[in-house]
């Protein structure tokens, strides 16, 4: 299964994405986790990445379709992944159809989580994510027994730079204007499912589970 999630910020791809891809025994492979992990190590690709999401907007394209291609050729990525946070524009969409075509692979399928604007801003605003395995969770919605450390890992959360409310309302914009075109992109593949992400978080994964089974070989 090579399986992309698409959404808002706070539409609950990381959520969702930890869920299915244990189920379906796939790497989760998110973007977004990759650069904020090079950003607090301080690497070079750290450097690249760190002033376009203090602001919330996106790292180009050639910083970022270079991690992905390393990412996906490790072995662990070989036999299928889930991809969260990527492809987040048509042109990125279009070099990750190239690079699996490389290796005479495709996408199987392109899974949209939808929720609307005034739930995702109440999302982001109480995320919280554990440093250790990045796990996220909510103060309200998803709160771990101890506030402030992960139940799973019992690493420490954190809130995120870029979930205040100004850089929100960015994040919003750029997915609307950059990010939402992949919607009709994948459609036109014949690809998209699209499932409703409200509700409580099990709910959401039996949908996603459901919706996915159709393409599990
Ligand atoms: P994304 O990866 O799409 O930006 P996240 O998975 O980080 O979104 O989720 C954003 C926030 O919303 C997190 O705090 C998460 O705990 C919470 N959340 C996720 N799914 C749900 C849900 N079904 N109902 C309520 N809150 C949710
Ligand atoms: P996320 O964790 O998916 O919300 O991503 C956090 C931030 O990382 C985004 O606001 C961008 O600055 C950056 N980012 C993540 N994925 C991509 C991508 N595919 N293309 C460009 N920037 C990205």
């Amino acid at each position: 299964m090579r399986i992309v999630l698409v959404g808002p910020p706070g539409a609950g791809k990381g959520t969702q994405a930890h869920f299915i891809a244990s189920h379906l025994a796939i790497p989760r492979i998110s973007t977004g986790d990759i650069f904020r992990y090079n950003v607090t190590h301080n690497t070079e690709l750290g450097a690249k990445a760190r002033e376009y999401m203090e602001r919330g907007d996106l790292v180009p394209d050639e910083v970022t379709v270079a991690m992905v291609r390393d990412r996906l050729a490790e072995d662990d990525a070989q036999a299928g992944f889930l991809l969260d946070g990527f492809p987040r524009n048509v042109p990125q969409a279009e070099t990750l159809k190239k690079m699996l075509a490389e290796f005479d692979s495709r996408l199987t399928v392109v899974l949209e989580l939808v929720v609307d604007e005034d739930e995702v801003v109440r999302r982001l605003s109480g995320r919280r994510t554990c440093r250790r395995c990045e796990r996220v969770w909510h103060v309200l919605y998803d709160p771990p027994a101890q506030p402030g450390t992960c139940d799973d890992c019992g690493g420490e959360l954190f809130q995120r730079d870029d979930d205040k409310e100004e850089v929100i309302r960015h994040r919003l914009e750029v997915y609307n204007t950059q990010t939402a075109p992949l919607i009709a992109f994948y459609a036109d593949e014949g690809i998209l499912v699209g499932i409703d992400a409200t509700g409580p978080v099990e709910e959401v994964t039996s949908r996603a589970l459901a919706a996915l089974g159709p393409y599990l070989r």
